[in-house]
């Protein structure tokens, strides 16, 4: 393992272990003594199988989405009907789980991530199929709060043990007032045993400006833009595509003519060379296209979810 790419293991494996501490609870076995001795035992794993353990990974089931927030930091409003990624559907998602699973040690934190993820009509199946996966450690669903579950989702939902469910919490907007179905939501999961965390009510978010109109391909913006990001280790699944973030997935779906530098997206559906593309993917200090992206740069707080 080069020095940057177990620098980068230890702070992201760090940041989803504290994550994983202050919102779903730490209850497996190498997690109850600590980060020292969880970070020694997945390099010990590491060592054993010669295969990563991705700290954190989304799988996104859809871009469509109830809201249409202006501000939201995965561009969902933005995104063109050809660009958008339509409900998956369980044998897309299966297909990609069990390539990408031979690619990887295991997954620290796996999440579905939408669009609105509670629009997916297989959502039921995928969780049971990722329930059968001991190598997905913490498996989360991510909900906006505007939609309840069906009877089939929380029957899914509460069979498995290590899920739980993160909700977003926009009580600071009242103009969702009607919106939002967040109290009831919470009762449902109550009820069926079913553990979640919602977001504190003073959430704010940053005011983004996000992708630049012109691409500057400049490798020290680039660098720049990268090292003080906070959404560079949310890493994405996106239709049989592994990105380092939502905003590579949003490029590679919105903007056909923008050229990816090689290695900066891994296909996951051809080929037997994922686990060797991922050791050099994680070996880039950073990546060419962030330097058509202005996240990093955002700092001014506003009031959460404001709708178009
Ligand atoms: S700066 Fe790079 S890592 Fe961060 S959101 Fe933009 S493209 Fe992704």
């Amino acid at each position: 393992m080069s020095k940057t790419l177990k620098m980068k293991f230890k702070n992201e494996i760090k940041q989803w272990y504290e994550m994983v501490s202050n919102t779903c609870g730490s209850f497996l076995f190498y997690e109850k003594f600590g980060f020292k001795f969880l970070y020694k035992y997945l390099r010990m794993r590491y060592l054993l199988t010669n295969k990563l353990t991705m700290p954190f990974l989304e799988y996104r089931v859809t871009t469509k989405c109830t809201l249409q927030c202006r501000e939201c930091n995965h561009l969902m409003p933005y995104y063109s009907e050809e660009a958008h990624v339509k409900p998956v559907s369980f044998s897309d998602f299966k297909q990609d789980i069990d390539k990408f699973l031979k690619g990887v040690d295991l997954i620290y934190y796996f999440q579905f991530v939408g669009g609105e993820t509670l629009l997916v009509k297989d959502l039921p199946e995928m969780i049971e199929y990722a329930s059968g996966k001991n190598q997905l450690q913490h498996i989360v669903v991510i909900t906006n709060g505007t939609l309840l579950p069906s009877k089939k989702l929380i029957s899914a939902m509460k069979k498995v043990k290590r899920l739980h469910v993160t909700i977003s919490n926009y009580k600071g907007n009242k103009d969702l007032a009607e919106k939002l179905k967040t109290d009831e939501l919470t009762k449902i999961l109550k009820e069926n045993n079913i553990r979640y965390f919602l977001h504190p009510e003073d959430t704010v978010w940053t005011k983004s400006q996000v992708l630049t109109e012109t691409y500057k391909k400049d490798p020290d913006i680039a660098k720049e833009n990268y090292n003080r990001c906070g959404l560079k280790t949310c890493h994405n699944i996106c239709c049989g595509k592994f990105h380092l973030c939502s905003m590579s997935v949003f490029l590679q779906r919105n903007k056909p003519d923008f050229e990816f530098e090689q290695d900066e997206i891994i296909e996951i559906r051809n080929g037997n060379t994922l686990s060797k593309n991922l050791f050099r993917f994680f070996d880039k200090s950073y990546y060419n296209f962030c330097s058509h992206c202005d996240f990093s740069r955002t700092n001014e707080f506003i009031m959460p979810a404001q709708q178009l």
